[in-house]
Order: C-alpha cells, then sequence, then structure tokens
C-alpha cells in the first residue's frame, strides 16, 4: 500500500557531547520516508528552498521514495532547526526554529499523493497537516505527530487533526502537556477519547508504549551501549511503525499487528541515534533491521515460572 507523508524537510544543526553538526539534512518527513521507504512506496510532500542540494534530494528519494511533490523555491530558505541534547541524551533544548519556505505553504497533492493508502502527517504545523488530510481521497489509515511548540501556539488547530486521525503518536512530555494529565495511560485515554482508536507514546530511551481502548503493549527500546545523535529517532521509529502497517493492512490494524510495527520502529530507530543524522539510516539494509527486531523478540520474552505468589 502506498504511503503518503507530510512533514517538515530540513536542515539541521546539532549539538551533543559526542560532537556537533553545522548543518546536515533532517526533517521529520525525511527521516520518516527513509524508514518507510523500506516497506512501501513513500509519497513526500513539502518544500524545500534555493539551498537545498540534489544531494540532499537525492537522499530523500533512497529506496524509490517519490519527491515529485516537494516543491523547490528559487528564492527560499529551507527549514532550518537547531537542538543541543544534555548529557544523558534524553534531554533536547530547541535554540532556534526557522520555518522559513514552510511558512506560507498552501501543498497541491499529487495525483499519486492523493491516491495514498496510509496517511503520515509528521511534524509541521497542524494547519499544513489539516491541508493535506483533506486532499487525501480515501486512506485506510492516518497517523500523526506533533511538537511542544504546536501545543503552545496551535493547539486548536492541533486538536481538530487529532480529532481525524486513527493514531496518535507523541512523546511522553508532548501527552502530558497536551492533556495535562499527569499519567501516559490516562494522558493516552483522553488522547483516544478525542478520536483515534491508538496512542503509541515514545519514550526515548525507555521505549515505546501502545495504548488503546481495550490493550497496553510496552516495548523497551533496542538496548544500545552508545548513542551519537538521538535527532530523528521519534520520526524513524514512525517511519518503521506506520510502514509495517502500510506493507501489512488488510482490513482495520489488529493489536498484533500493530506490536509487530512497533517492533520494526524500535529496530530503525535504534540504527538513526547511532551516528549524525541520516548517515546510518542511508547505509541500512533490511537484514540488519530484520536481525534488530529478531533480537527483540529474544530479549522481550517473558513467561512467568508457574508459581503464584497465592499458591506458596
Ligand atoms: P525527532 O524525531 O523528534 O528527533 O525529530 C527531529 C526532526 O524534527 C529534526 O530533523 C527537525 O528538523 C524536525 N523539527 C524540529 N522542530 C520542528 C518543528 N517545529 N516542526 C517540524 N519539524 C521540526
Amino acid at each position: 500500500m502506498s504511503i503518503t507523508v507530510v512533514g517538515s524537510v530540513a536542515f539541521d544543526a546539532v549539538k551533543t557531547p559526542f560532537g556537533e553538526r553545522e548543518r546536515m539534512l533532517g526533517g521529520a518527513a525525511t527521516y520518516f520516508g527513509l524508514a518507510a521507504s523500506f516497506f512501501d512506496q513513500v509519497h513526500v510532500v513539502g518544500r524545500v528552498g534555493a539551498d537545498f542540494g540534489d544531494e540532499d534530494l537525492a537522499v530523500v528519494a533512497m529506496r524509490g521514495t517519490d519527491v515529485s511533490n516537494i516543491e523547490r523555491v528559487p528564492d527560499g530558505k529551507t527549514f532550518f532547526w537547531a537542538g543541543e541534547y544534555g548529557w544523558d541524551l534524553n534531554s533536547r533544548e530547541t535554540l532556534d526554529t526557522q520555518l522559513n519556505v514552510f511558512e506560507d505553504f498552501h501543498p497541491t497533492l499529487s495525483a499519486a499523493s492523493r491516491d495514498c493508502d496510509v496517511l503520515f502527517l509528521a511534524n509541521i504545523q497542524p494547519e499544513l497537516q489539516l491541508g493535506v488530510l483533506e486532499q487525501c481521497r480515501e486512506p485506510k489509515f492516518v497517523a500523526m505527530d506533533s511538537m511542544n511548540l504546536w501545543i503552545d501556539i496551535a493547539r486548536d488547530a492541533l486538536i481538530e487533526v487529532i480529532r481525524r486521525v486513527d493514531c496518535v503518536v507523541l512523546n511522553d512530555a508532548e501527552l502530558r502537556q497536551l492533556t495535562e494529565r499527569p499519567s501516559i495511560v490516562g494522558a493516552a485515554r483522553a488522547v483516544i477519547e478525542m478520536g483515534p482508536t491508538a496512542v503509541v507514546a515514545k519514550l526515548g530511551e525507555y521505549g515505546s508504549a501502545l495504548i488503546t481502548e481495550d490493550d497496553f503493549f510496552a516495548l523497551p527500546a533496542f538496548p544500545l551501549e552508545t548513542v551519537v545523535d538521538p535527532t530523528g529517532a521519534g520520526d524513524t521509529f514512525a517511519g518503521g511503525f506506520v510502514g509495517y502497517i502500510a506493507r501489512q493492512l488488510d482490513g482495520e490494524p489488529t493489536e498484533p499487528l500493530l506490536r509487530q510495527a512497533m517492533a520494526y520502529g524500535t529496530a530503525l530507530a535504534s540504527h538513526t541515534v547511532e551516528e549524525f543524522g541520516t548517515q546510518r539510516l542511508e547505509r541500512l539494509t533490511a537484514g540488519e533491521v530484520d536481525a534488530r527486531v529478531e533480537n527483540l523478540r529474544r530479549i522481550t520474552q517473558f513467561e512467568p515460572l508457574p508459581a503464584p505468589l497465592e499458591a506458596s
């Protein structure tokens, strides 16, 4: 099934305890596409400036991704984000966000982008997410991401998007901020009451949790000794999660399908953070992704011994 994604295509400046990059390819849709392209045909809807090189576009277009719906504005500047990570790499401070060409972007989707089976509204202004959602014909599954900036400055539009999607993927802090509920499960319930059937809570180095009306499932992050740059981990996770769903979907997504999709998101994200930017994703092979999924299966097996406390 084909996947359409709208979201930032960007240049990032990133500082982590392991080094610094002044300008590297980034953006939510970029990371998402690089991950989802392992599973199915991806169409990226976005906009870049004159500073965006052919070599940057070639990375976004890897593994057959359609970039014909990325508009290049001749006198414009590409979206720019700068962030710095703390010593434990779980905390991140945004130093700069420049929307640039995204500021007044009203995309017109190509026929192929509109005909998608699965739609992912990656992180960007909620109004823009809505514009894309409205143009898609009959997507069978729609998921979305967002961030604190949009919860702060575009809350009403964001809630309108949430009401219209099947699945919301947010990190723990964003879920709390959005719902003003202190517990993640409580916050996820509040989101489900708005309309979606599933919520994925991204928990950084602690993994992720899937909350639906009648189920809860949690997966640890893949155990890594060294994380170099967490940028894009969330978007890569979403690309693996949504990509797997697009490849396997037949009717409504079932719990086992969603769980398996979480494992693929987790495995893909674990590769992203081992190097700066998109570097690792560019060289990654399907076999390396499968190997980590298999490893996750091995380390998460839990079978309680047949000796309940009550029996002793
Ligand atoms: P994450 O997966 O959360 O680490 O996402 C990192 C990516 O999000 C970076 O490559 C940024 O370019 C992009 N980004 C940061 N802030 C925003 C924003 N306000 N809107 C859209 N994309 C953003």
